[in-house]
């Protein structure tokens, strides 16, 4: 089976390592050209537009940025949908709007190709040994077709319902993350307040039943003073406004939104526990 990758950021560059250290035929498609070089490398070819990808391969992944992104890869003078393709299938692992995924569905069914939203969670330590947890929305029979391609990808590759449904889920976990963001960088910053030292309070912490993955990745971060972002702070503000506007509005989500907008214009850039130097 071939596959295109499109999208070579923090995450797609080492989720289309993933495939092709599996011995899947990749080829890639990102909108700056340089991206494809390391890939290149690893043993893939390069595409020049999403267009042309889709025609040569037999199912085409998406991981960019955001609707916006999905928009340009889609409508595009050279976006998927100018393709003369038909019996593809394309999964946006993108975290984008449910709104945007059944337009784009529908879209391509009327080209004769299925699509089927499947977000992640987990970041780039997880993209890069196939541990990331993976939340389908789509037909059944397609998602079945795809699973092994992205059991590849991650350890769990869950249907939770139609188009769209993978992002309801994926929106809803983020707001968890936020709000684990923002309360580590918080506690963290009330004890220091108080004369406990960061690495005795994370110590403490990760070995206490409140610890987990989150607070040990993102607490060696504060304590490193370590901010490159393996997820950038601007986009859990597109997440946490995704969520908004699905119809979240409890006192702790919209306290995180105004957080993270807040920090945007000055760590956007950053990892979102860059969230800390802010508050
Ligand atoms: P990133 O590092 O910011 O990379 C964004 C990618 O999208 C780049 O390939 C970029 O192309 C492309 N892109 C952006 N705008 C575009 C446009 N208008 N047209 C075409 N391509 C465009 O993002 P990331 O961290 O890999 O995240 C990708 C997606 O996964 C996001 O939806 C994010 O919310 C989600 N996610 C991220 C993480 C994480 O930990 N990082 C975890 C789970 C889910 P250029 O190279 O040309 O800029």
């Amino acid at each position: 089976m071939n596959i295109g990758w499109i999208g070579l950021g923090n995450m797609g560059i080492p989720m289309a390592a993933q495939l092709i250290n599996a011995g899947y035929k990749v080829s890639v498609y990102n909108r700056s050209k340089d991206k494809g070089i390391e890939l290149n490398k690893l043993g893939s070819t390069i595409a020049e537009t999403p267009k042309s990808l889709l025609e040569n391969v037999d199912i085409v992944i998406i991981m960019v940025s955001d609707d916006e992104a999905i928009k340009q890869i889609f409508e595009s003078e050279n976006g998927l949908l100018s393709a003369e393709a038909s019996g593809k299938i394309i999964i946006n692992m993108s975290t984008v709007s449910p709104a945007v995924s059944k337009a784009m569905d529908q879209k391509s069914q009327q080209k004769g190709n299925a699509y089927l939203d499947a977000p992640v969670s987990g970041s780039v330590k997880q993209a890069e040994t196939g541990q990331l947890v993976i939340m389908v929305g789509g037909d059944e029979t397609v998602f079945e077709k795809a699973k092994p391609v992205l059991d590849t990808l991650g350890k769990l590759t869950l249907r939770v319902g139609e188009t769209g449904a993978g992002n309801q889920a994926k929106l809803a976990i983020n707001s968890l993350l936020a709000l684990y963001a923002q309360g580590l960088a918080e506690t963290v910053l009330f004890a220091n307040n108080n004369g406990i030292k960061t690495d005795d309070l994370l110590n403490l912490i990760n070995n206490a039943a409140i610890g987990n993955i989150f607070t040990k990745i993102k607490g060696d971060a504060i304590l490193a003073d370590h901010y490159k972002p393996a997820f950038a702070l601007k986009h859990i503000v597109k997440d946490l406004r995704l969520a908004r506007d699905e119809g979240i509005s409890s006192p702790l989500a919209e306290t995180a939104l105004k957080t993270f907008e807040s920090a945007e214009a000055a760590f956007g850039e950053e990892d979102l526990i860059a969230v800390i130097k802010s508050l």
